[in-house]
């Protein structure tokens, strides 16, 4: 008899302004993938609309889905899946998981878009039973995975690792309105903010140069140049790793997890940020001498570990929910079982 297809499901990814989808098997074989959609970020029927629109020409190309998971950068109860709010989309209180699940008939997961591809990571990149991801990107963001469950804290909004407070007596005020938070000190808007007043310094300097004027100078401008070995560039990577691994002191001192990932766009530059990032944390971890320090690595799943996570969030989820039921039913699981 031949093996049973592996179960696949959908994943979308809706950032602040597109949306990424895909489906993926158990293993996280990329079975489809669609480009990325971008939708008014004020528009909560118009983003929803994408995201069915979305889901409809996925399955019509793939008959045999069980399950669709969606990542959303914002606040996201669990398991219910409702979106509290999201600051940079029009999210506000809304019930996504069972939206989508009444329209589609699937069983259906709705997490944070960082814990989504940090599942992505845990799953299918560096792995570990106690581990901690960061995102660096647009904003910071993250997950934690503790005895091999991601850790939501009571409701689900837990981790919000870009909102830790790093610096209260600074002067960077985060989208939150709090200063302080790790976010607007080791962003990508921050390395961007720390190269333009670099370049401002030095106009004829590399970094101006290569921006075409201070103004001119964002995070991939900086990336860009430390990558070419510019040591102004370095520096200006070094005041994020310092930042970064006050972060992740906090994080190992309160967790004790064994591995550390780095992702989103600025963390893959790779050495010129990891060797700042480690320095600083071993500098700031607590009882350094007694206890075995995590790895920091950059993470291996790339940009599209956010819809991939959610849609393995969503295959992991329904078998879990589906293998409790059973056992306590004591009846066989049934395929598409709502949960
Ligand atoms: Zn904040």
């Amino acid at each position: 008899m031949a093996p049973l297809p592996a179960p696949r499901a959908i994943g979308l990814d809706v950032g602040a302004t597109k949306i990424a989808a895909g489906i993926v098997d158990n293993d996280g074989n990329i079975a489809e993938r669609l480009p990325a959609v971008h939708c008014p970020a004020g528009n909560q029927e118009a983003m929803l609309k994408t995201a069915f629109g979305l889901i409809e020409t996925l399955r019509s190309r793939q008959c045999d889905i069980a399950a669709i998971g969606m990542g959303v950068a914002g606040l996201v109860d669990w398991p219910e899946g409702r979106v509290r709010t999201a600051p940079n989309s029009a999210f506000r209180d809304t019930p996504i998981r069972r939206l989508l699940q009444d329209a589609t008939g699937l069983p259906t997961v709705v997490d944070n878009d960082a814990n989504a591809a940090c599942w992505a990571e845990y799953r299918l990149g560096h792995s570990a039973s106690y581990m901690a991801f960061i995102t660096v990107g647009t904003g910071v963001g993250g997950g934690l995975i503790l005895g091999d469950q991601l850790f939501r804290g009571r409701t689900g909004i837990g981790t919000e690792i870009g909102h830790m407070i790093v610096d209260p007596h600074g002067t960077e005020v985060c989208g939150c309105g709090t200063v302080g938070c790790l976010e607007p000190l080791a962003s990508g808007p921050a390395l961007a903010r720390y190269g333009s007043t670099a370049a401002s310094d030095r106009p004829r300097g590399s970094l101006a140069t290569l921006a075409g004027g201070p103004s001119q100078v964002t995070g991939e401008t900086v990336t860009t140049a430390a990558l070419a070995g510019d040591l102004d560039a370095r520096v200006q990577l070094a005041r994020l790793g310092h930042w970064l691994g006050i972060g992740i002191a906090t994080l190992v001192n309160l967790f004790d997890v064994e591995l550390v990932v780095l992702g989103g766009g600025v963390a893959s530059v790779g050495d010129p940020l990891l060797d700042p990032v480690r320095a600083s944390f071993e500098q700031f971890v607590t009882a350094r001498a007694h206890r075995e320090l995590p790895t920091i690595e950059p993470a291996r799943c790339g940009p599209e570990a956010g819809w991939i996570g959610a849609a393995l969030l969503a295959l992991d989820t329904h078998r879990t929910r589906t293998t409790d039921a059973h056992q306590t039913a004591g009846t066989r699981p049934h395929q598409g079982g709502q949960t």
